[in-house]
């Protein structure tokens, strides 16, 4: 099914774990797609070869999400190759967990000018250019409702940043036609957050659904957002997390 079919969809940190998912997912919807990365450049232009292999189109840019400069020169970037923006998905992230008197002014720093700041700048450099009909999709965290358990503090902060974001976008942007949503995965296997890592077990023992997601489920979840489907969502946040937040 190609959903997506002439539109353009920008989609950061794509080159590894969910972004991944939902970069080769909105392609095979029809979309062509840019994703940005800052360290995986190699796995970035391999995704880009196998789509535009499979006849779909893509790019792969080089933006570390922490450089605001970098991130808008992404966005421009997208719409001169491509002639347009219509999609925006915020997926880059980091987590950094410590106890908290470990935490440093740095750690705050990075973990909020990835998760936060940056989303800032990609949506502002965007709506400069999408057109009605057009989706911002930002990838927070179950955890901005459900902290867990100790040593996740910024992290929690920062995904929980995201939900002002988005419901005040929603807003901003309703009058546009443009759709702001936010999906907050549970646990998915990725390098982030590996099913067999040291924290598996506890997450699992927490979850109505006692198994990983894996990144094509919230691909599939972006996919129908972005889709036409999804045209009266907004302003919402979309769990997606295998009941652990049930
Ligand atoms: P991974 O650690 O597997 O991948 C992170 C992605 O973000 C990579 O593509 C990475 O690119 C990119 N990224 C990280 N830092 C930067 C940066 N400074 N600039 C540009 N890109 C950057 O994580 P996931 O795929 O698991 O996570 C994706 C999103 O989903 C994140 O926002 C995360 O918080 C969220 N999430 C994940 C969950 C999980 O269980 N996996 C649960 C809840 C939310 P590069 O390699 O090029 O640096």
């Amino acid at each position: 099914m190609e959903r997506l079919k002439n539109k353009v969809a920008l989609i950061t940190g794509g080159a590894r774990g969910i972004g991944a998912a939902i970069t080769k997912r909105l392609a095979a919807e029809g979309a062509k797609v840019v994703l940005t990365y800052s360290k995986s450049a190699e796995k970035a232009e391999a995704i880009a070869a196998e789509i535009i292999a499979n006849g779909g189109q893509a790019l792969a840019i080089a933006a570390d999400s922490i450089d605001a400069q970098a991130v808008t020169n992404a966005v421009n970037k997208t719409v001169a190759e491509f002639g347009g923006l219509d999609i925006l998905v915020n997926n880059a992230g980091i987590y950094i967990g410590k106890a908290f008197e470990e935490h440093t002014l740095e750690d705050y720093d990075q973990i909020m000018g990835v998760n936060v700041r940056a989303l800032f700048v990609a949506a502002s450099a965007a709506v400069k250019h999408i057109p009605a009909g057009g989706r911002i999709i930002n990838i927070g965290s179950n955890m901005a409702e459900n902290a867990l358990g100790p040593q996740t503090t910024l992290y929690t902060m920062s995904k929980a940043a995201l939900s002002g974001f988005t419901r005040g976008l929603a807003r901003d942007l309703g009058k546009n036609n443009i759709t702001v949503n936010l999906v907050q995965p549970g646990p998915i296997d990725t390098d982030m957050n590996p099913a067999q890592g040291e924290l598996a077990d506890f997450l699992r023992s927490r979850m109505a659904l006692p198994e990983y997601g894996k990144g094509e489920d919230v691909a599939g979840l972006v996919a129908f957002l972005a889709s036409e489907e999804g045209k009266y969502i907004t302003g919402t946040a979309l769990t997606i997390d295998g009941g652990l937040n049930a």
